[in-house]
């Protein structure tokens, strides 16, 4: 490729407008003087990315990534320096000098990709050169397209082509031209047997599969032939470039009107796309007959957070697709589903009707997921019980699904108007599968946690003795298992992350344990001592009432306000009280430290049933040191607190600030010195 001489790419960095450009790629919202949107880099749910059209930069504050417009589009469509270049002269207009031919020399310097990619665009301009020029293109397939009503500006925009029914008419073009077989193999135009090279696709219709950007990756080809024998349509096979998992066809064409509409069409074929796009309905993808996948869904993500879905009336594969539907809803995306008329395809229907009709018929026969599902298993066994009961198990799980609690909500009277059925006892089956859910998610880190080093987890070496005498339990949902001292085994872990696991600790306790009985020893102000008999709950309660400490995390904070007010009315909550939350959190925390507790009786309590008096003394050890943990790590919150506020004010300070921060920090030393002597005592004996 020639070389971009600096005057051009001057021209070129002063014309793009990085706004503009990164809109193409991620759905960017104002935010002040900046833009923001979602990550291309990574898959966030809260924006972290950010463009500052004033600077004409930007920055992903997930990955770190940041730069210019051209460092843009080579992070994302890993474009070289000059192929960036060109994308922008491309889109805004600005003339690059004559390409040279390019030389061997030239070529092979390319790389692979950029290679694959040259390839597919030689072989767009050969198969639409076919259809527009050749006799045989002209008379078949042309006239073809023509007859099915494909207007001929629609045509061009997709550029569509053919290939030639001979062997190698395409390959030996190719060759001649210098492009590597070795290349033409690989993205797949060429098949190579007994030392000869053939044309893959041959009498086909050519469409050409964009990226996001337009770039070529792949072909879809249609047969003109009406032989049954040979298949529909051939695809391009995976190469470097070309994904099938993370292409949607038609994403390039559609993008901006998806994101004008706040919707995605998705279909199943290419003609579907390419005769709505000509009706005027210009949001529309497909997957091109190959089922849905999350890829393709986050793909969407980018500019839209509706989908609605298109099926032929007859689609075998409606049942299957189910899965899609449950992907869209796991990806938190909303989802409508219509069904075309018996026979009909997005594609025929929208050549039966007038563009109006069709928005029509579209907008009227919409249906949420639900009546959908419903309508087409039910059909036929409205009246059969079990199969009635599978639907709405079935149903049910959809909607647990839903990411977002308000909109699984929404769903749940849905569901349970539409087969007359308590509302209760949906909200009863959605929590089920949603604790499933957590517990596999929870049993999966768990299992990535034991696969990593010890460092990594809570677990300090002083247990491992007595988890090995218990099996495999991890330590750190045992409540028997004693604490390491923050300070003294895990200096590096960052506060928050101490502080969050020693409110999950403490309230695991008070979930579990709440209402049993131990006793203490309180020493009085003359020193004289009494045995206090006490419930677990009670005495943390009054414990942390002492220091005016409470629970940071929200989720932790709300259930301590339910203990503490039950407290008040003697009475104790079981853990099912919680678990018939709302606040998932809740439900997902209590159900995974319930679980572990199954797997601590099956070990330990069932074989005693009855505390002895040494499990006495280690559910007293439990509360103890999961109360000074608590504490200690609440008073190095404090701590760091302190020291940040010094940073921040710097020499600007003055000396009463200096001094009440400074006293308030030696109290806090002295405190978290006094804890860790009481910690040392009940982990030391
Ligand atoms: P047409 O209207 O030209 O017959 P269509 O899009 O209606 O095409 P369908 O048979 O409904 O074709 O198939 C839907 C999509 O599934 C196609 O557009 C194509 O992407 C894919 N497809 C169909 N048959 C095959 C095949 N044999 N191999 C690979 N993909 C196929
Ligand atoms: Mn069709």
């Amino acid at each position: 490729m020639a070389i971009i001489p600096p005057h051009i790419v001057d021209d070129i960095m002063q014309n793009s407008r990085i706004e503009e450009v990164i809109g193409e790629f991620v759905q960017l919202k104002r935010a002040g003087s900046n833009l923001k949107g979602l990550s291309p880099f990574t898959d966030e749910k809260t924006p972290s990315f950010v463009v500052s059209p004033a600077k004409q930069i930007f920055k992903c504050f997930s990955t770190g990534k940041g730069g210019t417009v051209v460092s843009f589009l080579m992070e994302k469509e890993h474009y070289s320096y000059p192929e960036a270049l060109r994308w922008l002269a491309e889109k805004y207009g600005i003339q690059l000098p004559e390409d040279k031919p390019a030389t061997a020399e030239e070529l092979a310097a390319i790389s692979e990709r950029e290679s694959l990619h040259i390839i597919n665009e030689f072989a767009k301009d050969h198969f639409k050169n076919n259809l527009h020029k050749s006799d045989e293109g002209k008379k078949i397939a042309l006239s073809y397209l023509v007859e099915r009503g494909f207007r001929p500006d629609i045509i061009e925009k997709f550029q569509l082509g053919y290939s030639i029914n001979k062997s190698d008419t395409f390959t030996s073009t190719a060759l001649e031209k210098g492009y590597k077989l070795e290349y033409l193999e690989k993205v797949g135009v060429s098949k190579v047997k007994d030392n000869r090279s053939f044309d893959f696709f041959r009498g086909r219709v050519m469409f050409p599969i964009h990226s996001v950007t337009g770039r070529i990756l792949g072909f879809g080809g249609r047969t003109l032939f009406t032989d049954k024998k040979i298949a529909k349509y051939f695809n391009s096979p995976e190469s470097i470039i070309y994904n099938k998992s993370e292409i949607l066809y038609g994403l390039h064409f559609s993008k901006s009107d998806i994101i004008k509409y706040d919707n995605c069409f998705l279909c199943e074929g290419y003609t579907d796309v390419i005769s709505m796009y000509q009706a005027g309905i210009k949001n529309v993808v497909s997957s091109s007959g190959t089922s849905l996948t999350r890829e393709q869904i986050r793909l969407v993500k980018r500019y839209t957070k509706n989908i609605t879905i298109l099926y032929d009336g007859d689609a075998a594969g409606i049942k299957a697709s189910f899965r899609g539907i449950d992907l869209i809803l796991e990806e938190g995306l909303n989802v409508k589903v219509v069904l075309f008329p018996e026979g009909e395809d997005p594609d025929s229907y929208s050549k039966a009707v007038s563009s109006s009709d069709l928005e029509d018929y579209i907008n009227k026969n919409q249906q949420d997921f639900i009546s959908f599902k419903a309508g087409i298993l039910l059909e036929t066994e409205e009246n059969d019980p079990i199969k009635k009961a599978t639907l709405i198990k079935d149903l049910a799980h959809s909607v647990s699904l839903i990411p977002d609690q308000i909109t699984r909500n929404v769903f749940i009277p849905e569901l349970a108007k539409r087969f007359n059925i308590k509302e209760e006892v949906i909200w009863n089956e959605v929590t089920k599968y949603r604790n499933e859910a957590a517990t596999k998610e929870q049993k999966e880190a768990r299992r990535r946690q034991n696969s990593h080093s010890n460092t990594q987890s809570y677990s300090s070496q002083n247990n491992s003795a007595s988890i090995d005498n218990r099996g495999s339990f991890d330590a750190k949902f045992d409540p028997y298992s004693h604490e390491p001292s923050p300070f003294k085994d895990t200096p590096d872990l960052p506060i928050e992350i101490l502080d969050d696991h020693n409110e999950h600790d403490l309230m695991r306790i008070l979930v579990l344990y709440g209402p049993m009985a131990i006793n203490l020893e309180q020493i009085g102000e003359k020193g004289e001592k009494t045995l206090l008999e006490t419930s677990v709950t009670e005495y943390i309660c009054s414990s942390l009432d002492e220091d005016e400490l409470s629970f940071d995390n929200p989720a932790f904070a709300s259930m301590y306000q339910f203990i503490n007010d039950s407290l008040e009315e003697n009475t104790f909550l079981k853990p099912d009280f919680f678990k018939s939350q709302l606040d998932q959190k809740i439900v997902k925390f209590v159900s995974e430290i319930e679980m572990n507790k199954h797997e601590l009786s099956h070990n330990w309590i069932t074989k005693h049933s009855i505390f002895t008096n040494s499990e006495q003394d280690k559910l007293k050890e439990a509360v103890l040191g999961s109360i000074y943990s608590f504490k200690s790590s609440k008073v190095e919150k404090r701590i760091k607190e302190i020291q940040k506020n010094l940073i921040k004010l710097g020499p600007e300070i003055t000396s009463e600030e200096l001094m009440e921060l400074l006293s308030e920090q030696v109290a806090l030393e002295q405190i978290k010195k006094a804890i860790s002597v009481q910690l040392g005592r009940i982990i030391i004996h």
